[in-house]
């Protein structure tokens, strides 16, 4: 288990004193990782590359952040575990541009989409492959690094009003129970969005036509699949059922994540057996004691919120929105929606002003919403493989039409909506 940082924060002591805690903890029974201290500057729920970074940025301007998340460190998550050069650029920016290659990351070189036993290829560039079990850990470090207080496997709810100008956390571990206080709340609580919803002005709407995501990563995925799946290509099988991605990470491991409709789930007997059927009408082999494997579920998969801010809470990462997974989107949104929320969740720590949350609903349409429609056509091409199969043939013929679509999402420029520079 990750050890969490010192229960004392990084703080700047030219702020502002927080004001007195308005939750009591019951401090015989704190398990170790709580700390003692019950006023924040910021809590972030959700230590995904979302959370992992603003948490970070925060604590290097002077905040007190505590990190809160449900699951003990490192975990595995559902996710292909592909970083687009956007996501390495977002790193970058961040300081952390070195974090892919120290940790094992695979550079990825190529794109295949497997319809019915044929392979379309394409090139791609400046992206990586890393497991979410090592990548998330890697960020996770450097936010504790940089002074951030984390407490893993720790539900944590949002109370619904603010009380003398603070937001109220109500943090459980197990029987242990605390209540922190803030001057900002952050949901970085991914597609679950078991934090933000509890405050009805966040709520999200789910796309009726979404799909469900399944899978795993494994360190022995069986011969048939370490002959076919290269290091540094993605593989995507796609099938009238859903499409899996596959890409080999770090120390030979195989990232498996598929987006299945909910009637095909239903229809199989289990996820082994339907991810067997996307990969076999795909022509792909399937890995071996598939059964045993602990295969991992999301809800559905394409949501968004009509709102991102509200008084003292701002929600980023897959908690603002997610369109289907293709080829790396959802990090690079995840950890570009950070970056972007930082200085406006810091200027609301020293004076809350309501325009801040009208900002950052501002900003998250222009910078992330409106990057969301080349994933959103591809999505939808990929219901239908044989639409997919007729459109990749012209593709072939027409190769600057693929290549346009594939660097638009994975675009490594930097976003130009900013409310004010980083430190
Ligand atoms: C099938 C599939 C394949 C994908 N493939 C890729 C890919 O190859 N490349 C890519 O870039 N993206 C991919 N994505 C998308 C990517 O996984 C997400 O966009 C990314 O994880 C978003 O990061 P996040 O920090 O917003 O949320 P998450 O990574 O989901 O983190 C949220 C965290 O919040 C915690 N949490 C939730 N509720 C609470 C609570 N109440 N209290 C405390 N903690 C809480 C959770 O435990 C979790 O650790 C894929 C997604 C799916 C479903």
């Amino acid at each position: 288990m990750t050890e969490p940082g010192s229960s004392e924060s990084s703080a700047d002591p030219s702020r502002p004193a927080t004001k007195r805690p308005v939750g009591v903890a019951n401090e015989d029974a704190q398990p170790h990782s709580f700390p003692n201290r019950l006023a924040w500057d910021v809590v972030v729920i959700g230590a995904g590359p979302a959370g992992s970074l603003v948490s970070r940025l925060l604590a290097q301007r002077g905040n007190a952040v505590l990190l809160i998340d449900a699951k003990e460190f490192p975990r595995d998550k559902v996710c292909g575990g592909c970083l687009s050069a956007r996501a390495i650029a977002q790193m970058d920016q961040a300081g952390l541009g070195e974090l892919p290659i120290n940790a094992g990351a695979v550079p990825l070189d190529a794109f295949e989409v497997h319809i019915g036993g044929r392979v379309s290829r394409f090139a791609l560039s400046g992206g990586y492959s890393l497991s979410r079990r090592t990548l998330d850990q890697h960020l996770l470090n450097a936010a504790i690094a940089a002074g951030v207080h984390f407490v893993p496997q720790t539900m944590a709810v949002i109370e619904k009003n603010c009380i003398a100008g603070r937001r109220v956390v109500t943090a459980r571990h197990g029987s242990h129970i605390s209540q922190f206080d803030a001057a900002c709340v952050i949901c970085a609580d991914g597609l679950l969005r078991s934090a933000a919803r509890q405050l009805p002005e966040l709520a999200a709407e789910t796309s009726p036509r979404s799909h469900l995501g399944i899978g795993a990563c494994l360190q022995h995925p069986g011969l048939a699949f370490e002959e076919r799946i290269r290091p540094g290509t993605i593989a995507m099988a796609v099938s009238r059922d859903g499409y899996a991605g596959l890409a080999r990470c770090e120390n030979g491991r195989l990232s498996i994540a598929a987006a299945i409709s909910p009637v095909s789930l239903r229809s199989a007997k289990s996820p082994a057996a339907i991810l067997k059927r996307v990969l076999a009408s795909a022509g792909l082999p399937f890995v071996d004691n598939a059964d045993s494997i602990d295969w991992q579920g999301t809800p559905l998969l394409t949501s968004h919120a009509r709102t991102v801010a509200t008084e003292r809470v701002f929600v980023i990462g897959d908690a603002a929105g997610y369109v289907e997974p293709f080829t790396g989107e959802g990090m690079a949104n995840a950890l570009e929606s950070a970056w972007l929320a930082a200085p406006l969740i810091d200027q609301a720590v020293r004076q809350w002003d309501p325009q801040l949350a009208q900002d950052w609903n501002t900003s998250y349409a222009r910078a992330i919403r409106k990057r969301q429609w080349p994933v959103r056509a591809l999505g939808a091409m990929l219901r239908y493989p044989t639409l997919s199969r007729v459109l990749l043939r012209i593709g072939q013929f027409v190769p600057a039409v693929p290549r346009w679509l594939i660097s638009r999402i994975n675009d490594p420029r930097p976003c130009t909506v900013t409310t004010e520079s980083h430190l």
